[in-house]
């Protein structure tokens, strides 16, 4: 069933954080909902605005559809990182169930400002709004933040932040990077500690999960994390299984063999992570 991030957020609190698994191209997406159903857990499935104008808004939200129905797997289709507040009200029109409205390059008063414009026209029709407080370093759809620009959450500029935005989900920056996979991520539990125990009222959301080791990863889950971003893992690993089949492919190979390795491994991928997001 098709579900706001805000219904997923009820239905498993306590159980698991949820898994957020970008989606490139059309060709990985069934593998995805299908790992999901493997292994019994909901599933995110979110798009930059650039996926979202490559695929189609409409063709994205009617895969979907047909996707959760065959694989009877709960699932959220969301904008990440959106900058643009027109683009932002297209998904919803579209029928995405959430949106990222991401003003974390502003000062924090124009992103609470801008915020609570996203949040007004997604509350009408029940769809779930992540905002970003803080600034997560790394590569996303092009912008590159570099580490040292990055910037941890202030905690008091979140609370600030959840309470007069009324968002269903913060992004915050404890340490996580955009793109990292050569190397494993120095997460600040304390902060991570301080600012779950102090914003029940909302998912928290790591980005940057590929660069969190699996040992990390459970602490986070543990210390309530609830939503987490997965993409640098499947884009890169895409690339690795086409690599290794296109290079030997002859003119009529079936391209669909040429593909079935990638789309399996997108596919390990998603129950891999899923059963690490879950509370044991
Ligand atoms: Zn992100």
């Amino acid at each position: 069933m098709i579900k706001s991030l805000k219904q997923l957020f009820e239905e498993y609190d306590g159980k698991r954080a949820i898994g957020s698994f970008n989606v490139h191209c059309l060709e990985m997406l069934p593998a995805m909902l299908e790992g999901a159903k493997e292994v019994d857990a909901p599933i995110i499935i979110q798009t930059s605005p650039g996926t979202a104008e490559y695929i189609g808004f409409d063709l994205l939200v009617s895969s979907i559809e047909t996707l959760s129905e065959r694989f009877e797997v709960d699932v959220c289709l969301h904008m990440d990182h959106c900058k643009d507040i027109e683009i932002i009200k297209k998904a919803i029109d579209a029928g995405y169930t959430s949106v990222m409205y991401d003003g974390s390059s502003l000062d924090i008063d124009e992103n609470i400002k801008n915020t609570k414009i996203v949040t007004a026209y997604a509350s009408v029709k029940g769809v779930s709004v992540e905002g970003e407080v803080g600034t997560i370093g790394g590569a996303e759809d092009g912008m590159v933040v570099s580490e040292e620009n990055a910037m941890y959450t202030h905690p008091d500029d979140a609370y600030k932040f959840v309470r007069e935005t009324g968002v269903d989900a913060i992004a915050v920056a404890i340490g996580t990077v955009h793109g990292q996979y050569k190397s494993k991520a120095n997460i600040n539990f304390e902060l991570l500690e301080e600012l779950s125990s102090n914003m029940k009222e909302v998912g928290i959301v790591l980005h940057g999960g590929t660069g969190v080791s699996d040992q990390d990863m459970r602490r986070c889950v543990k210390q309530g994390m609830k939503k987490v971003n997965v993409g640098t893992e499947l884009n890169k690993s895409y690339i690795e299984e086409v690599n290794k089949t296109f290079s030997t492919a002859k003119p009529l190979t079936s391209l669909r063999k040429l593909l079935l390795p990638a789309n399996n491994r997108i596919k390990d991928i998603v129950m891999e992570k899923s059963k690490l997001f879950q509370l044991l």
